[in-house]
């Protein structure tokens, strides 16, 4: 399903001259990994497989790699996201084979439905068939906007869980390409505008405004579950991409000056079984905003964001999705690049 180019690794890796490799790989690609480690080592090149679940390049595993003696790390499955990191860092996205226009040619009538002027947006997935996407809808008639994106993101029209900014443009509407509610969701709850998420593999469409709302319910439930709590635990993330110690202690002060106990903690994985036992009657998660919002059922006391906390304490109206930003890009940047030196 994926393409992992172990050849365009190894020349990498020579040109840097790296002897010893960490692999660092999420779930669906560990099989890959493995193929990779046994190329490599036929290749001269001493690999290392890291056994930790990964999520994200907001988590690499750089400091692992120099703790072990490697010159190098290489980050499967996810593309570079600007860190500042304690060895050269290879990202080597996945892209998936499969086809994504069948789908939309499929879906068109649907499509339709967000109106003529749309916003186009993928995962690092499919972001090399943005371009025949795109082009695919123009000749269907459509205006398509693919927004630049901030600097958490690879290319132009790329979204993460994490970070909507290439979907916020002045569309009537946003069409995602790719598979499940993960990232569509997001788009939904963040962007605020009618969402149609077309699967290039079932060849399905979904519209995500519904779901969106009930999980906007279900934060504004949470808020509310959180009204009684005096005690606040503020988790931020040792993860380097999910860091955000200046957030957490700004969320902090805010609590203290509203009269609540606030106590800052810091976690690499974060997750309720290792909270047990604090005395904190509800805690704020400023760090990967998925935490709270898709994993809140799991936590026996009340999850928040730090967006959450501030209409809790009545210093905001609206809902608004957690998001972590980067700076804003400059330059538009060409689509489908395969690797990603860090
Ligand atoms: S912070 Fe969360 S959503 Fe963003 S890249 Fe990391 S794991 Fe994904």
């Amino acid at each position: 399903m994926h393409e992992v180019s172990s050849r365009e690794i190894l020349e990498k890796l020579r040109e840097m001259n790296a002897k010893r490799v960490l692999i660092q790989t999420p779930e669906g690609l560990k099989r890959e990994a493995q193929s990779l480690a046994d190329f490599l080592e036929e290749n001269g090149v001493d690999a290392i497989i890291s056994g930790d679940i990964n999520y994200g390049a907001c988590d690499p595993a750089d400091t692992e790699a120099k703790r072990l003696g490697c010159d190098a790390l290489i980050h499967l499955g996810h593309s570079y996201m600007t860190l500042h990191l304690e060895v050269p860092t290879i990202f080597v996205p996945a892209f998936a084979k499969v086809d994504v226009v069948p789908a939309l040619e499929r879906n068109i009538d649907e499509i339709r439905k967000l109106g003529g002027r749309i916003a186009l947006v993928t995962t690092a997935q499919h972001i090399h068939q943005l371009g025949r996407a795109k082009a695919f809808l123009e000749e269907n008639g459509f205006e398509v906007l693919v927004g630049r994106g901030d600097s958490r993101v690879s290319w132009p029209g790329q979204v993460l869980g994490c970070n909507f900014s290439a979907a916020k443009t002045d569309a009537d509407g946003v069409l995602f390409i790719g598979a499940g509610y993960f990232h569509p969701v997001g788009i939904a709850m963040a962007v605020k505008k009618p969402t149609l998420a077309v699967n290039p593999y079932s060849g399905d469409a979904i519209w995500m405004d519904r779901e969106a709302e009930r999980l906007v319910r279900k934060r504004w439930a949470q808020i509310a579950n959180a009204m009684d709590a005096e005690r606040f635990g503020v988790i931020t993330s040792t993860k380097k991409g999910q860091l955000r110690l200046a957030e957490a202690k700004r969320i902090v002060r805010l609590l203290r000056e509203h009269g609540k106990y606030a106590r800052l903690i810091a976690m690499n994985h974060i997750n309720y079984p290792a909270l047990e036992g604090f005395e904190f009657d509800a805690y704020v998660v400023v760090a990967c905003p998925r935490v709270p919002i898709d994993d809140y059922e799991n936590w026996r006391k009340p999850v928040l964001t730090p967006r959450e906390v501030e209409i809790l304490l009545g210093l905001r109206d609206e809902y608004e999705f957690d998001e972590i930003l980067g700076v804003e890009r400059e330059v538009d940047e060409p689509l489908g690049i395969a690797l990603h030196g860090g």
